[in-house]
């Protein structure tokens, strides 16, 4: 068969490869520890349930207006409004079936062959892979292990050029768990306003998984409200992955193109998940935070963990549920790391290098699993380095 050349352009997320991989091992009776997917392991709260089954009783199962049913598109300016501090309209959020369309569509829609788009790096795959499908020049923007996987600020003003069309932000960080404070977004703020045309993609999806502090959007600064995309979703904050729900607001101007791609691909999101989601933002907010403490909990176990197994360090996670170790100190590569926790201890954990270039040298363990499961998974991997070494 011959597939159209773009084909070569587009990467992958290898958590979905891996995750196969396990099961494979799984189905012929080993027992595997999963830190490997990026989904929290909680059920969605009773009560959002509810309303998506109230919704498929109540003939929520047709199509719906492709930007999203308008109680949902005035919930999601509402809670922007409280959580964000920014004047949002309804008009301008666009619902997607989980919120990756909105990267895809974004992407398509601001970039092409000479320009360029600025990501972190170690950063989610799906960003490098849709700018290189996009023909546009990905031009990675290094977390530093030193700096608890922050930028170099400096080097980032250094990076924009003329041809700079969108910085892509992640804050919390996957797969680093870092949060961009106010005094950077302040300094990456500035450095937007300084050129024209020039956007930025916000992912906020990890937005409510917090450990200290508040979350701030870069939209909220002076003058980035028409600059920004803000990209948020249901998936973390309610454990809603399965509902595939997510969304963007956006400069008013940017809709209809977005809007557009999406006639093209999926027509809507389904309209008994959009009315779950109403109750999910509507709703009682206890089972999330109750959620984000439970998280709090296993990043302090699976961090300490990490820092006593001999060769490996371990930065604070500040955000997500994500601990990226550095693992140099065993002698192996990422992929080997990988390949030989899954096969020698049961684990099963990302390679860095999955990440970008940068993330070589280290490794990402999802640590939405229980107490247990941690404490199976650090003992194990303490016994297969020493193994090792
Ligand atoms: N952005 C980041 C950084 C993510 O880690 C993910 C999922 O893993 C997404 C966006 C997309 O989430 P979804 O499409 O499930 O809403």
């Amino acid at each position: 068969m011959t597939v159209a050349d773009r084909m070569n352009h587009l990467g992958t997320e290898t958590a979905f490869e891996v995750l196969a991989k396990a099961r494979a091992l799984e189905a012929q009776g080993k027992e595997i520890v999963h830190l490997e997917i990026g989904e929290p392991d909680f059920d969605t709260p009773r009560h959002i349930v509810e309303a998506g089954i109230n919704a498929l009783r109540n003939g929520f199962t047709h199509y719906g207006p492709t930007p999203g049913l308008p109680e949902l598109r005035e919930a999601i300016a509402r809670n922007s409004r409280e959580v964000r501090g920014i004047s949002t309209d309804p008009a301008q959020v666009v619902v997607t079936p989980g919120a990756k369309p909105i990267m895809f569509y974004v992407i398509l829609a601001l970039a092409e062959p000479g320009v360029e788009v600025i990501y972190p790096n170690p950063g989610f795959p799906i960003y490098e892979s849709m700018v290189r499908f996009s023909g546009a020049t990905p031009v990675p923007m290094r977390l530093l292990e030193e700096k608890g996987y922050h930028p170099n600020l400096d080097d980032l003003a250094r990076k924009i050029t003329p041809k700079t069309r969108l910085i892509i932000l992640n804050s919390p960080e996957n797969p680093c768990g870092s949060v961009l404070t106010r005094q950077e977004l302040e300094t990456i703020a500035g450095l937007v306003r300084r050129q024209k045309d020039l956007y930025v993609m916000s992912d906020e999806i990890y937005k409510d998984i917090l450990y200290t502090g508040e979350h701030h959007s870069i939209a909220a600064f002076p003058g980035l409200a028409d600059r920004t995309i803000i990209l948020d979703g249901f998936s973390k904050s309610y454990a809603m992955t399965g509902w595939r729900l997510g969304y963007g607001i956006m400069p008013q101007e940017l809709v209809p193109h977005v809007v557009r791609l999406a006639v093209n691909s999926v027509s809507c999101a389904a309209t008994f998940s959009q009315r779950a989601a109403v109750a999910a933002l509507d709703g009682p907010q206890d089972e999330m935070q109750a959620m984000t403490a439970e998280f709090a909990q296993r990043r302090r176990l699976i961090a300490d963990g990490l820092r006593s197994i001999p060769g490996v360090r371990c930065p604070e996670p500040e955000g997500a549920f994500y601990a990226f170790p550095n693992i140099e100190g065993t002698g192996m590569t990422s992929r080997q790391f990988e390949d030989r926790a899954l096969a020698e201890a049961g684990v099963a954990l990302l390679s860095g290098a999955a990440f970008g270039q940068y993330g070589e040298g280290y490794v990402r363990l999802s640590y939405a699993n229980s107490q247990a499961n941690i404490r199976k998974a650090i003992d194990r991997l303490d016994k297969f380095v020493r193994s090792v070494n």
